[in-house]
């Protein structure tokens, strides 16, 4: 089994609901379990700010995909989201990343791992430190660390723990 850290990220058509039915739909990944889930933070818009507020959530799974074949499965639950792809940081009913998958080290087009951008985002950051404070993002640092680095401007703890 290997352990993955996902990010989930919503603005359109009620995002606290899409990010719910998300985990909903991640419980019911192949050779897959969910085992932690962050509370739902909102977070101001970054890149194009002329959109709604984003719902952000990360979760663990533990998964015996490739982390190849766990990204086509995200991609499939995007798409079965409504996702449109139109431009970097357009609004999405949902967008799914791999933040990290088992430590591994890679980069192609398709995958790069750990996500190269996360260790930048603290609405990625703040859940991460939330339900692995210790884990090491690559060479980046801990997520506690990078968080308190981040810190928490333009961003609101949603909603407990589900
Ligand atoms: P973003 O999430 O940055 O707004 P997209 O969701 O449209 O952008 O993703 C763009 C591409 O990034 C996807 O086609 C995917 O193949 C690639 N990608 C590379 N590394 C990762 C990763 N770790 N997690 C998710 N997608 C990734
Ligand atoms: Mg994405």
């Amino acid at each position: 089994m290997h352990l993955a850290y996902v990010a989930l990220g919503a603005n359109l058509d009620d995002p606290v609901t899409q990010v719910h039915a998300a985990f909903d739909a991640l419980r019911g990944l192949p050779a897959s379990r969910l085992l932690r889930t962050s509370s739902l933070y909102r977070t101001a818009p970054v890149g194009y700010a002329e959109q709604p507020d984003f719902i952000n959530a990360v979760c663990l799974i533990d998964t015996t995909l490739s982390a190849q074949a766990l990204l086509a499965a995200l991609h499939d639950i995007e798409a079965a989201f409504g996702r449109e792809r139109s431009f970097r940081n357009a609004p999405r009913t949902l967008d799914l990343d791999i933040i990290d998958y088992a430590h591994c080290r890679h980069s192609s087009d398709a995958l790069t791992l750990p996500h190269p951008r996360a260790h930048e985002r603290s609405f990625v950051m703040l859940p991460l430190a939330e339900i692995a404070p210790d884990y090491a993002l690559g060479s980046y640092g801990t997520a506690a660390g990078l968080a308190e680095r981040l810190g928490g401007s333009g961003i609101d703890l949603f909603s407990p723990p589900i």
